[in-house]
């Protein structure tokens, strides 16, 4: 992490940990926790192929409304007309990283049409952010040696997945997620379903009940001492 990014995710952290204190659980975020050293369960939620207005606006306002972190992964030829939304994710304290600009395999593409699908999304986020520093994404979590060399992120997969673009059934993705989330899991879903939004917010409840924290991979990654290197793949950050 940059270290002007980190010292400001840092004072960020702080200041919410002073202002609500310690003991409201939807407040309390995993950089402040990697202060004072968690006993709590946590797990990260990301989104793939989004932006989309219809369903990631309600998505990050029931992230909002329970306190909730998520990291989305996005899909460059979705941000025109989106601005508004990834500058509301950045503000809300989630995590933004890329997912190709057309959602295409990464694999079996040479430096310029790497650039074309990775560059070119990183530079739209910067343009808008006005900052650098986004992971990636590939798309069908496909990464050859040729992606792990030309990546100059960290390649963020995953531990769970409830194939949520499957059957869109709201009850099973639910359950599926419940049933075998564990401290450290990072839970794949996508934002451009409703019925994975309206899953994404239950299951969030559920674990909350279960001690359960929400927090970015970055987050993650920190609370877990996990220093998170570009080209590498991570899937999940066990205790
Ligand atoms: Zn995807």
């Amino acid at each position: 992490m940059k270290r002007k990014r980190k010292a400001a995710l840092l004072i960020l952290a702080l200041a919410l940990f002073l202002t609500l204190g310690p003991g409201d659980p939807k407040t309390v975020t995993a950089e402040a926790l990697a202060q004072v050293e968690v006993d709590r369960p946590l797990v990260a939620l990301t989104f793939d192929d989004g932006p989309r207005r219809s369903t990631t606006e309600a998505l990050l306002d029931g992230l909002a409304q329970r306190g909730a972190h998520a990291t989305f992964f996005l899909v460059g030829e979705m941000i025109p007309g989106n601005e508004d939304l990834v500058e509301r994710m950045e503000q809300e304290g989630h995590q933004i990283g890329t997912h190709s600009y057309d959602h295409v395999y990464l694999t079996g593409l040479n430096a310029r049409d790497f650039s074309r699908q990775v560059d070119r999304t990183e530079s739209l986020l910067t343009g808008i952010l006005g900052r650098t520093g986004f992971f990636l994404r590939p798309p069908y979590g496909k990464i050859d040696a040729a992606v792990e060399k030309r990546s100059d992120s960290p390649l963020i997969l995953w531990s769970i997945d409830p194939e949520d673009w499957d059957d869109k059934n709201t009850d099973r993705i639910v359950e599926h997620i419940t049933a075998n989330a564990g401290d450290g899991d990072v839970i794949l879903l996508h934002d451009i379903y409703p019925t994975s939004v309206e899953a994404a917010l239950r299951v969030v409840d559920a674990l909350h009940q279960k001690g359960f924290l929400f927090v970015t991979v970055e987050e993650l990654a920190c609370q877990r001492h996990v220093e998170l290197t570009p080209g590498q793949t991570y899937r999940s950050f066990y205790p």
